[in-house]
């Protein structure tokens, strides 16, 4: 059986940190399991055309292992090629990149290694909120670039304590950031989500529900997304949205780019009507060069907190979803059943409410 992996090069880091395991080079830590089976293994990072590796071995690949870090991005079009493709298994979390409609009419499976890295980001997104409020990034800039200015950054700098924080999706990943911000004392914390937080995670943080969009972001100091990219959320911080923001307040995305329109997010931060924006997705991975939010600054010349997409793969998390992939492909060969919190699209169907509400 052809089993397909598309992840990103690692190259000389890969060679020298073995823990790299969602590389090319380290390649899940699958490929002698996957040979001694008598199966074939391509992995590969070319994932871009026609001629790319990814679109030429999907063809004939039964299975097909992404990550959301180095997308490879399975397009009905080419769902419609792949004519031997049973199982898609996401090592990570987020399978926007398949498109999922296509594979439950094509009755082709869809899993992720659900929570692998959820702890992971939650963390990142607790360091960029502090990073925007606390005005962190351009103080270090400055101190590199050998000046020393306090007033320049004490301008833009506030207390977390005291603000409002809510969180667009109060799944796994948005509850533990709230969870994680409850020892610093904001005013509020708040969710927007169309399931309400279960009563266990509820009594942890104590977070208010507010049901209609546009009320809530009008109530935060900062907006942290953590809901999946599906039909419902693409593009849902437009301007439209965007003008009932507070003005000044902080947005942080590690969820994914494509929530937030890119153009909407430069303007506002230009404009002043937004501080901060941070994250660590994009709407297209790698992001082209010239994509504004590489550059874009607030009035005060920073409120730039983007990174690579890098928060949901360190190497902890590295290490859970290369082997919740194994445990996910095993369960595939061994007919067992597989978690069923791991199952996006199961045989024809939806097995989630989280990527949209149908
Ligand atoms: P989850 O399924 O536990 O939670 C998602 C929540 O979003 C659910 O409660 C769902 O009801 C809610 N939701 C869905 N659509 C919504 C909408 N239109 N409005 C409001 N709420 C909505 O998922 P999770 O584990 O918390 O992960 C969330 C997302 O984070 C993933 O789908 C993925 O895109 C992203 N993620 C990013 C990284 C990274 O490295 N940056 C890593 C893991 C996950």
């Amino acid at each position: 059986m052809k089993v397909l992996a598309v992840l990103y090069n690692g190259f000389k880091a890969a060679k020298q940190e073995p823990r790299l395991l969602g590389t090319v080079e380290n390649k899940l830590g699958l490929s002698e399991w996957l040979s001694s089976q008598g199966h074939e293994f391509i992995v590969t990072s070319d994932k871009e055309g026609p001629n790319s590796d990814f679109q030429k071995h999907i063809k004939d690949a039964e299975i097909l292992v992404t990550t959301p870090f180095h997308p490879g991005y399975l397009t009905r079009e080419l769902i419609s090629q792949a004519k031997n493709l049973k199982l898609c298994v996401t090592a990570g979390v987020g399978s926007d990149h398949i498109d999922l409609d296509a594979a439950v009419e094509r009755n082709i499976q869809v899993l992720e290694v659900t929570g692998s890295n959820v702890t992971s980001v939650a963390e990142h997104a607790v360091m960029a909120i502090l990073s925007l409020v606390r005005n962190y990034i351009p103080a270090h800039e400055m101190i590199e670039r050998g000046d020393w200015q306090v007033a320049d950054i004490a301008r833009g700098a506030f207390d977390l304590e005291g603000k409002v924080v809510g969180s667009i999706g109060a799944g796994r990943i948005g509850s533990r950031i709230l969870q994680r911000l409850v020892p610093f004392d904001c005013k509020e914390l708040l969710y927007y989500d169309y399931a309400a937080m279960p009563a266990a995670v509820q009594a942890s943080v104590n977070a208010r529900r507010v049901k209609d969009i546009k009320d809530f972001v009008s109530q935060c100091d900062v907006v942290t997304v953590n809901a999946p990219l599906h039909q419902g959320t693409k593009g849902l911080i437009n301007d439209e949205l965007i003008s009932h923001f507070k003005p000044g307040s902080w947005i942080v995305n590690t969820a994914r780019g494509a929530i937030a329109d890119r153009e909407a997010i430069a303007r506002a931060l230009k404009s002043g009507k937004i501080a901060g924006y941070a994250g660590d997705v994009w709407d297209v991975q790698p992001a082209p060069k010239e994509h504004p939010w590489r550059t874009m600054k607030n009035t005060l010349g920073g409120g730039n907190g983007m990174t690579p997409h890098y928060s949901g793969t360190t190497l902890d998390a590295q290490a859970r979803y290369a082997a919740g992939t194994r445990n996910i492909i095993e369960n595939y060969f061994t007919g067992k059943p597989q978690n069923p919190a791991d199952v996006i699209v199961g045989l024809g169907k939806y097995e989630t409410k989280a990527y949209g509400q149908r």
